[in-house]
């Protein structure tokens, strides 16, 4: 992937003292073809290479101890810029706001436009209506219902009516009467660009004059991902950019090229296909992220969001009385995987998501750990020291598993007690509040 490619050209410069016009040549080359592996643009990741050369060889560098360093840097701002330099947010004004969804059918639009809605919800205190605009298939309808039950948020349909304009203009009206200060449209589209699909968007488009006109991309297309953008920008002139199926070492080319093809932000990521999974796109983090350094913030970020602090104050008293159980156990597993797919998560950590690349991780790795404990009984639960021989073969029995699996969780849940309980010492304070206790 481009961090290792990264890694490598970096790697050409190590034992060098100084960045020389030569060895920096060698490098970029590395660097220009790591880029274009990743599905940037052939001309961006030239210019691209071009610009941070100029930079290395005019800067004081020939002075500079360690130019690896420097290059990783100089790439890495670079990169922060290419991609849209600050972060953009979402323009929420007017009553109600609107917010149209475009985008080829399989993109990920009704799915983010339930994460949005969920976002604006939880987030932003907004009180959102989700439109069902794409009348081709009655499923694309079904769909976004689920999506809206999920969430709790009012998905606002008219099977009947094939006209999507209609359809939007009736769902703003609803909208102003019943209190809904977010609009968002989700629009039909079509596997390539094509213009009856064009049309139709434009059309709706010019309808309801949104105040968020956003493009929804999936971020595995590659090359693809920038000529579908344009024509969607030439019809459209929208307002940002959705990256979606971020996920695990997806290739971030598209989120390289599109910011310098139509020069728009990139405003949202999809990173898994729940409803959570949605981040603010921050251009310096991905910089960081494909250059293999981590997306430390965003990691802690979304720990201290998931744990919920309520649940950690009870924790802490409860392992203070020495009352921690299976029960806490699994509330303790549910955080963890509300958090989000394991992968996503180890990708996060630098260095990790290269020691685990070949380590398949279940995304339910959980699986067999919630089926024991479910099967035990309250009393078990809250004191598993009363779990015998007899006991341990029944709840192995009860889900499935083997004696030795339950031995095992056993095994795991003691040493989590007992550095719970090293964690309530003096040096464990910090620790805990990570957690958000
Ligand atoms: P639409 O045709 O543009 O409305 O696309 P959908 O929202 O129906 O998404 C198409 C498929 O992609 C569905 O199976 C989604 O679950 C999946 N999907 C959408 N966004 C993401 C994402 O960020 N990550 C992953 N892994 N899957 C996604
Ligand atoms: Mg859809």
């Amino acid at each position: 992937n481009l961090s290792d490619k990264l890694d490598k050209a970096f790697h050409i410069l190590k034992g060098h003292g100084k960045i020389t016009e030569v060895n920096v040549a060698d490098t970029l080359k590395e660097v220009r073809r790591a880029l274009l592996d990743a599905d940037v643009n052939f001309k961006i990741a030239k210019d691209f290479t071009a610009r941070v050369k100029d930079k290395a060889i005019g800067q004081d560098v020939l002075t500079t101890l360690q130019p690896g360093q420097l290059l990783v840097k100089l790439v890495k701002d670079e990169l922060t810029e290419l991609m849209g330099g600050d972060v953009a947010g979402v323009n929420l004004s007017g009553n109600p706001t609107v917010i149209l969804m475009s985008g080829l059918q399989g993109s990920g639009k009704t799915t983010f436009s339930g994460k949005l809605a969920n976002f604006l919800k939880t987030k932003k205190n907004k009180k959102p209506l989700l439109v069902a605009c794409d009348i081709y298939r009655p499923a694309a309808i079904n769909q976004l219902h689920v999506v809206g039950d999920q969430i709790g948020v009012e998905v606002y349909s008219e099977p009947e009516n094939k006209n999507p304009v209609e359809i939007a203009q009736n769902a703003i009206k609803h909208a102003k009467a019943n209190g809904f200060n977010v609009v968002i449209v989700d629009t039909a589209g079509r596997l390539a660009v094509d213009q009856e699909m064009m049309d139709e968007i434009a059309r709706v488009h010019k309808a309801i004059q949104p105040q968020e006109t956003l493009f929804v991309v999936d971020s595995m297309t590659g090359q693809d991902a920038v000529n579908t953008a344009k024509a969607f920008n030439d019809i459209l002139n929208f307002d940002g950019v959705i990256l979606t199926k971020l996920d695990g070492d997806t290739r971030g080319g598209a989120a390289l090229s599109i910011k310098s093809i139509v020069n728009k932000p990139i405003k949202f990521v999809g990173t898994g296909e729940k409803m959570e999974a949605i981040d603010v796109f921050y251009p310096e983090r991905m910089a960081e992220r494909i250059l293999g350094m981590g997306d430390v913030v965003s990691l802690v970020e979304r720990a201290q969001e998931q744990f919920d602090e309520e649940e950690a104050r009870k924790l802490q008293k409860k392992i203070a009385k020495n009352e921690f159980g299976f029960d806490d156990f699994l509330t303790q597993i549910q955080q963890v995987k509300k958090m989000g797919n394991m992968k996503d998560l180890v990708g996060m950590i630098p260095g990790a998501s290269k020691a685990m690349k070949d380590v398949e991780i279940e995304d339910d790795a959980f699986k067999h750990i919630e089926a024991i404990i479910y099967s035990m009984t309250p009393g078990e639960r809250s004191k598993p020291a009363i779990i015998d021989v007899k006991r341990k073969a029944r709840i192995a029995k009860g889900s499935g598993t083997k004696v030795e699996q339950v031995n095992q969780l056993m095994k795991q849940f003691d040493q989590m007690s007992k550095m719970m309980k090293m964690m309530q010492g003096p040096g464990g304070k910090n620790l805990m509040k990570m957690m958000g206790g």
